[in-house]
């Protein structure tokens, strides 16, 4: 018997997910609300069987209301979530918060009546609404906390799982529907008296629901929510890159910022942001340097072997460059070959050692990667030494790099005598 109804369960979360899925994958044509009516329907069947449909599993007693129901409602607004944007997320979990209160208020008005028999043998059960009324204001709550920490919880858990989603959902509805396990078990003790076997069983039960919908979820994104073409075969690895509005956003609006041919920040990041950083640093009594360097004899290159070999050589400089940052060095293309290194906290003589090691490494890694050696030289400029202002200590560091040019090039000119 338990075997029959654990495949019972699989059959209505099968059914389930389906509809709701397939209402979501046609929101573009039949709108969102669809969608968002559904899964509010189905809170009320939830409740009801989650405070009195009990079915033995082989590990324990479970509610399909809260296993397949509750489960799969807190995976699909995670989902939703994915596949729009906080602002439509919001719109179920505030519609089932102040729509699961309404049915209380309205149930408390209703149960003063007066009723009147029409069937022989059946009148309403005034107690058992009672008992659902309070389950319905509690779960209405931990819903609404579980929708939001579950999407708070995705959205933490990025960096760390950024190329696996599925290990994403896992984690994020683990965590979630255990809290939640915990939350409503309790009240269920408090009011019907529930066991606590109870509890254990409708724990094992969720994890697996979360498995199950995990899956499901993947199969979605990967098969059927492809904005291109239904049923289109999308590679595995662009699946794991659906990412949120948020990181999307945020992508893009890291991508604004840079240079597109090196990836270095741009310059008007230079003049938007380095002004704010010398000025922070000095107010904290800490030193800043800033290191212009340029590639020598770049035109050479451009003309020997075309602008596009010209290209890779930039690429390769700025890569070199970025490899080498510190968390608080900051690296700009200003100009054509020119970049400008912007390092908080370093001191004179730190900056001009740092410039020598990192010319030292362009130097020794070009004659590895291309086909000729190209070197840079460095101006190198700190404050409070040279100035106080980004204009300032560019315009030290300039005239060093041009000093450092006629010296013969692929060489360091700073503050300090023979760096
Ligand atoms: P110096 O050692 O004195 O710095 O000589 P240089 O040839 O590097 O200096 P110059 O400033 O005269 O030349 C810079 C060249 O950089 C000129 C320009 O054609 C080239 N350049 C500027 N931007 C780009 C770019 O995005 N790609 C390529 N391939 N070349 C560029
Ligand atoms: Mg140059
Ligand atoms: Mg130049």
């Amino acid at each position: 018997m338990a075997i029959f109804n654990a495949f019972l369960l699989f059959a209505q979360a099968a059914v389930y997910f389906t509809v709701m899925m397939a209402l979501l994958r046609a929101r573009r044509v039949i709108g969102i609300g669809v969608f968002m009516c559904a899964l509010g329907v189905m809170h009320f069947l939830e409740t009801y069987l989650a405070s009195i449909f009990y079915i033995e599993l082989p590990f324990g007693i479970v509610s399909p209301g809260s296993t397949v129901l509750f489960s799969g409602k807190l995976l699909m607004i995670l989902l939703l979530y994915i596949r729009e944007d906080a602002l439509v997320v919001r719109q179920p979990i505030y519609g089932l918060l102040i729509g699961n209160f309404l049915i209380v208020a309205l149930v408390m008005i209703l149960r003063n009546h007066e009723t009147i028999v029409v069937t022989e043998g059946r009148s309403p059960d005034i107690a058992f609404v009672d008992e659902m009324g309070f389950l319905m204001v509690w779960g209405t709550l931990l819903l609404f906390i579980d929708a939001i920490a579950i999407i708070v919880l995705y959205e933490r858990i990025g960096k760390w799982f950024a190329g696996n989603l599925g290990l994403r959902f896992l984690v994020c509805g683990a965590l979630v529907l255990t809290f939640d396990q915990a939350g409503f078990f309790l009240a269920l003790h408090y009011v019907s008296s529930a066991p606590w076997h109870v509890f254990f069983g409708g724990w094992v039960a969720k994890m697996v629901a979360t498995i199950v919908y995990s899956g499901l979820l993947l199969a979605y994104l990967k098969y059927f929510d492809n904005e291109d073409s239904w049923l289109s075969n999308r590679p595995l690895r662009d699946v794991f890159q659906v990412l949120t509005y948020r990181e999307r956003y945020k992508q893009l609006l890291e991508a604004s910022i840079r240079d597109h041919l090196t990836g270095t920040l741009d310059r008007s990041q230079y003049a938007e942001k380095g002004p704010g950083i010398i000025a922070k640093n000095l107010e904290e009594k800490r030193p800043v340097s800033l290191l212009v360097i340029d590639i020598d004899h770049f035109k050479l290159v451009n003309d020997r072997y075309g602008h596009q070999a010209g290209d890779e050589v930039l690429k390769l400089v700025a890569r070199l460059l970025t490899e080498n940052l510190r968390t608080d060095d900051h690296l700009y293309r200003v100009g054509g070959e020119e970049f400008v290194l912007l390092c908080e906290r370093l001191p004179v003589d730190g900056a001009a050692s740092l410039a020598d090691r990192l010319r030292r490494m362009i130097e020794r890694f070009s004659k590895v990667y291309l086909p000729e050696k190209v070197t840079v030289s460095i101006g190198v400029s700190s404050a409070p030494e040279d100035g106080r202002t980004l204009e300032a200590l560019f315009k030290r560091a300039d005239l060093r790099l041009y000093e450092a040019k006629k010296g013969g090039r692929n060489q360091v000119c700073g503050p300090s005598p023979g760096a």
